[in-house]
């Protein structure tokens, strides 16, 4: 598989990845159109704290706009999502309660440019959590140290490698202490040498215990770290298993169609 120098089973950290009862995600027959477009038809999920999940799946099956839904960057229409024990619905403080739980990473980074990278994680711990200054830049530079790049902390996004800035959104996510995070393919606009420095970053947030939902065609980081992995089409979760079982046994033809063209 093409995941560069991932780590091996056996080295990655599993001691505090352990997977609570509690639900962190609930999601109920769950649908949504776009118009009349059908794009997520009848999603059922329950995502435990501290789960890595990984999603896969074609693209335009839906992937994107499920993890979407549970930020409410997307608006579902029937079925429910609960956060942490809160429903969604379209009192605006209850979105707000649930987006303070949740972290998302996306595939271009969406680094505020005109900011340099130790304002783009300031922002919004001063502005929206009332944080003082001083505290945030500390917090900051400790998650720009765990993503291993304090100095660049005073350059701007455009003068870091795509890497790297990926890295920097990962710790301005991580600078609102969110329970969950969700990655929409954050490797997938990096250049193949970057992607490990990104995926190592991921994985130690793993190590620590952090309930994931990640989107990505990264298989080595699914089966080194994913608890479950999903396979999505058409707007439908069509096979959900451990690893091991879903890339040695998968069970739907469409599954097995498209571990075949990415394997
Ligand atoms: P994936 O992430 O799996 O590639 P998406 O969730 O992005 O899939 O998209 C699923 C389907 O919904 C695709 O057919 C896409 O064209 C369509 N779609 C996505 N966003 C919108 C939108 N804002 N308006 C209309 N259709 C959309
Ligand atoms: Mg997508």
């Amino acid at each position: 598989d093409r995941t560069p120098h991932l780590p091996e089973k056996g080295q990655v950290d599993t001691s505090r990845m352990t997977v609570s009862q509690e639900k962190a995600i609930e999601i109920r027959s769950m649908n949504k159109w776009y118009g009349d477009f059908h794009v997520l038809r009848d999603i059922d999920l329950d995502v435990f704290k501290g789960e890595r999940i990984v999603i896969c799946g074609p693209s335009g099956s839906g992937k994107s706009t499920l993890i979407r839904c549970v930020n409410r960057l997307e608006q579902h229409q029937k079925g429910r999502i609960i956060v942490d024990g809160i429903e969604m619905t379209d009192d605006l403080k209850k979105v707000d309660e649930i987006r303070r739980e949740v972290g998302m990473v996306f595939q271009h980074f969406n680094l505020f440019p005109h900011m340099t990278v130790l304002d783009n994680c300031t922002l919004a711990p001063i502005w929206v959590r009332k944080m003082p200054r001083k505290q945030a830049e500390e917090q900051a530079m400790e998650y720009l140290e765990r993503v291993r790049i304090p100095e660049q902390a005073h350059k701007y996004p455009g003068q870091l490698s795509g890497g790297q800035q990926q890295r920097v959104a990962i710790a301005r996510s991580l600078c609102m202490n969110p329970r969950i995070m969700l990655f929409d393919e954050p490797t997938s606009a990096l250049d193949p040498e970057m992607i490990k420095e990104v995926l190592d970053v991921m994985v130690s947030l793993a190590e620590d215990g952090m309930t994931m939902l990640v989107v990505t065609h990264e298989m080595g980081f699914a089966r080194t770290v994913a608890n479950r992995v999903i396979f999505m089409d058409d707007g439908q979760i069509v096979e959900m298993n451990e690893p091991e079982a879903f890339f040695s046994n998968p069970q739907n033809e469409r599954t097995k169609l498209f571990l075949s063209q990415i394997l």
